[in-house]
């Protein structure tokens, strides 16, 4: 494990973050311009659009990341971004 991997890591954790939030907000907003400003058709196709893509790029960005120690998938070890350690070889991937 370099410090190049323990930068790439955390980076990608804020990153996820930044993105989960980012969508909640995004989400927020639809659902209050659906419900207070009916927008046409297309309009209202493309903002559900956006939303399932953003989820789709979050979840790609959550369970993507693998450790770079034994490659265990660290998605699937935290609900959201990067654990503090690798729960199959214990590497500390966060300081
Ligand atoms: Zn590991």
């Amino acid at each position: 494990m370099t410090e190049d991997d323990l930068k790439s890591l955390r980076r990608h954790h804020n990153a996820t973050i930044g993105l989960f939030f980012a969508f909640w907000i995004y989400f927020l907003i639809v659902i209050v311009v659906i419900n207070f400003f009916p927008p046409s058709n297309t309009t209202h196709d493309n903002l559900i659009g956006t939303m399932f893509g953003a989820a789709i790029v979050l979840c790609l960005l959550q369970f993507k990341k693998c450790c770079p120690d034994c490659g265990a998938n660290l998605g699937l070890q935290r609900r959201l971004g990067i654990p503090k350690k690798c729960a199959k070889c214990g590497v500390i991937l966060k300081k």
